[in-house]
């Protein structure tokens, strides 16, 4: 599969209330534009893997959305700061709306619904940034390469490519047990 740099749908069929096409589905490989990365601090590893269902609910305007997300970031290890792949996912259900003359997707707040609402003004709705958004909270706020990464050196040498300079710890410099009794006066 190609990736794009977009997510596009064309929901025309369901605008128009095609009582034969009830919902529209698609999936694709996603590589966002750099302005939408770099609004998320988001590096990838490879595209994000994507699958969108809308439904119409019977309602006028009212739309159904369910989708999923997969795929792999590129994030620094917080001890050595080398580049670790870190996978993730999302499933996601929102409700949405058509509204004549919106250009673009946008997610509002609904004031009498908890949930918010994706509204939506023209027959091809772009999901790439709903997509992208939905990928980079899933992700962890930090990455270890491995669970024992060594990390830098005081000179910031890479420990995991250098573990013979890994300062060696001597036995009595291990903190007594008794060590936290010395501060306390007699
Ligand atoms: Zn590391």
């Amino acid at each position: 599969m190609k990736s794009s740099a977009q997510a596009v749908l064309n929901l025309a069929s369901l605008i128009n209330h095609d009582a034969s096409l009830y919902e529209v589905e698609d999936q694709g490989l996603l590589a966002p534009e750099v302005a939408l990365l770099e609004a998320d601090d988001l590096s990838l590893a490879e595209p994000l893997n994507w699958h969108i269902i809308v439904r119409s609910t019977g309602g006028d305007d009212d739309f159904i959305l369910e989708g999923n997300v997969k795929g792999k970031a590129l994030m620094d290890c917080r001890r050595c700061l080398d580049g670790v792949a870190v996978e993730a996912s999302s499933s996601f259900v929102y409700p949405m709306m058509y509204k004549a003359g919106i250009e673009s997707l946008q997610l509002r707040e609904d004031d009498t619904e908890e949930d918010d609402v994706l509204v939506f003004g023209r027959p091809n709705v772009d999901f790439a940034e709903l997509i992208t958004q939905l990928f980079a909270i899933e992700l962890p706020l930090t990455a270890l390469c491995r669970e024992d990464c060594r990390g830098l050196s005081a000179d910031g040498v890479n420990l995991n490519e250098h573990p013979e300079l890994i300062p060696e710890v001597k036995s009595e410099e291990k903190p007594s047990p008794f060590s936290a009794l010395k501060d306390i006066e007699l």
